[in-house]
């Protein structure tokens, strides 16, 4: 037994499924999940010492390549000044600066602790702003594990939405209405049949969470339009594309202004934090200003915020770097697209920027259902192919893979070489 499946079976009897986060425990893709030990640039090593070319970076955050060496000398040297002190302190209007002059929307925010409180957040300052409770989100999206971000779409008739996880009050999801990604007509169906109540649209502006899903040219400009003529807010949720995309995240990438933008994973460059913030008279609304609650004992701890200073303000001065990735991604996704016409392989590759992801089927993407056609038994076969070669990646078909400043046009090939492999396989039998 390898030292991974020793530490997987004693932690499967402490941890439901082994794990902290259910994507780890490789369900998805079968096998036992590598147990990580240490992680440099773009490779990352597990217990028994076999070393991988990683493109998860910890699911964004290492858009710099893993133990950058400023984010890990920032952070040993908060730390040696102590580790949290429940006060205020000067860094963290540092990082908020830095934020809010990278991305123009930003004109006040809050640090949080991760992706999914800071989504929660944003959704109550819509609701108490607009004095409205229905928030549409649309279906593929993931938004962390709050109640009211974890419903599907009714069946049939139902507009409404309902639980995507027991433990979710029915009540509280029939305030969250789902519509169908690049589909405005949906989201103007919604207004229409529920007017005066919705507070928000939330979304990601490139969805990442069903695979990647670009929007396709007038859709985020359509939903803009639509929050403003029914003065509802418009929530980008930029865990994922925030900073990744550009230096203003998706919203500077396509020129889309929204009202409140959330930001995680990159902001914390591997500690874990998150954000939300937007207009000032929104954010004004949140506590100790407005009647908005929402509070964090370790909310803008110091060491997360050294960490955070120290990634963003290198992404702020090597505009290069957005250069580097973005390249890569294209170079990685040309790749993919030559060997599938090569082997003749009906599937196909998609992404922008650094993000890419590949479906195992043979029509377009634009939405969850055309998502839902890929072949995951295939993705299954093709993932481990990919493990057992030395490459890590999402360990489910509806994930991103995420380059990095430390990956290549070298490592790019070897990542390529190693699919081609696969397909070699594959085409034989
Ligand atoms: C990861 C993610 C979240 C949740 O962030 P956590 O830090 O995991 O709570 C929210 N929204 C999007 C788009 C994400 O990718």
């Amino acid at each position: 037994m390898s030292r991974s499946e020793e530490l997987f079976e004693k932690a499967k009897k402490l941890m439901p499924g082994g794990v902290n986060s259910p994507v780890r425990a490789f369900q998805a893709v079968g096998g036992h999940p590598r147990f990580m030990e240490r992680a440099d640039g773009p490779y990352i090593w597990d217990v028994d010492g076999n070393r991988y070319i990683d493109y998860i970076g910890s699911w964004g955050p290492m858009i710099l390549g893993h133990n950058h060496p400023a984010i890990r000398e920032a952070v040993i040297k908060a730390a040696e000044k102590g580790l949290s002190f429940g006060a205020a302190t000067g860094i963290e209007a540092e990082v908020a600066e830095l934020i809010c002059s990278m991305v123009p929307s930003m004109e006040m925010l809050r640090m949080v602790n991760s992706g999914t409180e800071a989504v929660m957040s944003a959704v109550r300052v819509a609701r108490g702003y607009t004095g409205r409770s229905k928030i549409i989100k649309f279906e593929g999206c993931y938004h962390g594990h709050s109640d009211s971000m974890l419903v599907k779409a009714g069946s049939g008739a139902l507009t409404s939405g309902v639980p995507d996880s027991l433990g979710v009050p029915a009540g509280c999801a029939a305030d969250t209405l789902t519509a169908r990604y690049n589909d405005c007509s949906s989201v103007e169906r919604l207004f229409e049949e529920y007017p005066g109540q919705i507070a928000a649209v939330i979304l990601e502006p490139v969805a990442g969470n069903m695979g990647v899903v670009l929007p396709e040219p007038g859709f985020l400009e359509g939903l803009r339009e639509l929050c403003t003529k029914k003065r509802a807010l418009l929530i980008f949720d930029e865990v994922i594309t925030g900073f990744r995309l550009g230096p203003s995240g998706a919203q500077g990438y396509y020129g889309i202004t929204p009202d409140l933008t959330t930001f995680g994973k990159i902001i914390g460059g591997g500690m874990p934090v998150g954000c939300y913030g937007g207009r000032r008279e929104l954010m004004e609304m949140v506590a100790p200003l407005g009647g908005v609650y929402q509070a964090g004992t370790l909310s803008g701890n110091p060491v997360a915020m050294a960490a955070g200073r120290a990634e963003l303000t290198i992404l702020r001065d090597h505009p290069e770097i957005y250069s580097h990735i973005n390249e890569m991604g294209d170079y990685y996704r040309d790749g993919v697209k030559k060997l599938f016409h090569t082997y003749g392989k009906p599937w196909f590759v998609t992404g922008v920027g650094s993000l890419s992801c590949i479906f195992f089927t043979d029509s377009p993407v634009r939405n969850y259902q055309d998502a839902r056609t890929s072949d995951t038994e295939e993705f299954g076969r093709y993932f481990n192919h990919m493990l057992n070669h030395g490459v890590n990646m999402a360990p489910s078909q509806f994930e991103s893979i995420f380059i990095s400043n430390a990956h290549t046009r070298e490592l790019i090939d070897e990542t390529l070489g190693i699919l081609e492999s696969y397909l070699k396989e594959t085409s034989a039998v």
